[in-house]
């Protein structure tokens, strides 16, 4: 009974397990042949936004007999560009099978931020302080709070830049908002000076200061100035910083009437013009009686250099001399380092003439006459600025046609300077001297000069608006 059992049990057990093995066996076989075809590594893909994707690498494996040429890939779907989901399909033995693929953006955007200093009042632009964001989609720049700008004192702040995916990045940088109540400056004031008609720059020379402001603003008001007209006139000007304070200038401008002096030619009339340059000194009252002695006139070009002998200027004017002007510091360095300079040492002999003979003479000589080209040494092409500036401004210059080359060194012997005086033959003659405490000599040669031309019959002039104008040339 008992061994009957058991024997029962067993044929059970051996029944159950064959029935196992077949449901194994039949399972497997499904499972075989219901397999896909392809494998994918991963059932949803993440791809990082602008990179490239490459559909046949998410392929694990591809079961059967088949080869990767075998399955047709469509990924035109996906848009790299844009963030979403997206599917590719790959398509084996009438088989569709999606893959889905997400375009993501994972990285946080970065930028460069940057500390404000501004006055109270200024508006906030957070565009002020985040600068060069890098990020791979759209960007906005945020304050992290709301914060009170409306206040004066250094504050810490956060800034947000987030991206489309909502990345964020946050940095902290300093406001420093200031009270500013200093008006700016405007330096730079010097008069101006036009010709009639002529172009001007207001803000020549001008420079505007402030102590916060790195910019300040600078207005002109011109309508006090008729540029059709001459005469002086003030020009305003309203510098403003950015915290709205103000501050009002003006200078002058002087329109200048436009008659340009003309050269003019040599005529056929026997004329010698006598000049002396660089006094007065304590010669000129000697060149003055001996011209007197003769009843001949001549021409003084004076400087600043003697003034304890400014007496002699207003006597030889009066006794029927010309005055012109020679400079005043008769310096090259000086006068010649601008157009500026220049006219404003000529400006400076002018005010000085005109206290001994009460007007300013328009006749001028420059150091070294027109054709130097010391002045190169000091601002190149000078000189031709100069020449046709002097005229515009109603001057004319005079150089010289005959030289006693007492400027050759000092006291030159008298029959040197005698001989060099007498030789020209020209119809119309102007004679280059010098008036100083070192050229004795030319004072002891002038008797013989001026009896020479006497004798040949010249009429001894000052010059005047008539006088034939000797122009050597520029060389500068
Ligand atoms: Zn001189």
């Amino acid at each position: 009974m008992k061994l009957r059992l058991k024997k029962n049990i067993k044929k059970s057990l051996l029944i159950f397990a064959g029935i196992f093995i077949v449901i194994i066996v039949a399972f497997s076989a499904f499972k075989m042949l219901n397999k896909p075809l392809i494998q994918f590594k991963k059932d949803y893909v993440k791809v990082e936004i602008n990179e490239s994707i490459d559909p046949a690498s998410y392929i694990e494996k591809i079961n059967g007999k088949y080869q990767l040429s075998d399955i047709q890939i469509d990924s035109s779907q996906v848009d790299i560009k844009k963030l979403g989901q997206y599917q590719i399909k790959y398509t084996l033995k009438d088989k569709e099978y999606d893959l889905p693929v997400e375009v993501v953006d994972t990285q946080k955007p970065e930028y460069k931020t940057k500390n404000l200093d501004i006055d109270l009042g200024m508006k906030v632009d957070i565009s002020d302080i985040v600068s060069d964001i890098q990020d791979q989609t759209k960007t906005k720049a945020y304050f992290k709070k709301d914060y009170d700008f409306n206040k004066e004192g250094n504050q810490k702040v956060w800034v947000v830049v987030e991206d489309e995916a909502g990345n964020k990045t946050e940095k902290e940088v300093e406001v420093n908002i200031v009270k500013d109540e200093e008006k700016p400056e405007l330096t730079g004031l010097h008069d101006l000076t036009v010709k009639v008609n002529g172009e001007v720059d207001y803000l020549s020379g001008l420079t505007a200061k402030d102590n916060r402001d790195p910019d300040p603003q600078i207005e002109v008001d011109s309508s006090q100035v008729d540029l059709s007209k001459a005469g002086t006139y003030t020009v305003k000007y309203t510098v403003k910083d950015r915290s709205g304070n103000e501050n009002v200038f003006s200078r002058q401008i002087k329109v200048l009437k436009k008659v340009v002096t003309k050269a003019v030619p040599s005529s056929e009339e026997k004329i010698i013009y006598l000049t002396f340059d660089d006094g007065p000194s304590e010669n000129t009252k000697k060149i003055i009686d001996i011209l007197d002695k003769y009843n001949v006139k001549a021409t003084f070009f004076v400087t600043g250099n003697g003034q304890k002998y400014n007496k002699y200027i207003k006597e030889a004017y009066e006794k029927g001399h010309t005055i012109g002007l020679h400079t005043y510091s008769h310096n090259y360095k000086e006068v010649y380092s601008s157009m500026d300079a220049y006219f404003d040492d000529l400006n400076k002999i002018g005010q000085m003439v005109k206290e001994q003979i009460g007007f300013v003479p328009k006749y001028i000589r420059f150091p070294g006459g027109s054709s130097n080209t010391k002045s190169a040494k000091y601002s190149k092409g000078l000189m031709t600025t100069l020449v046709s500036e002097v005229q515009n401004r109603g001057y004319q210059y005079y150089d010289w046609n005959a030289d006693s080359t007492d400027a050759a060194g000092n006291n030159r012997p008298v029959s040197v300077i005698v001989k060099n005086a007498t030789q020209s033959k020209a119809k119309n003659i102007n004679l280059l001297m010098h008036d100083t405490a070192a050229k004795s000599t030319t004072v002891e040669a002038l008797p013989k000069i001026i009896e020479h031309y006497q004798k040949l019959g010249y009429t001894f002039k000052g010059i005047d608006d008539t006088s034939f104008t000797p122009h050597h040339g520029v060389n500068n």
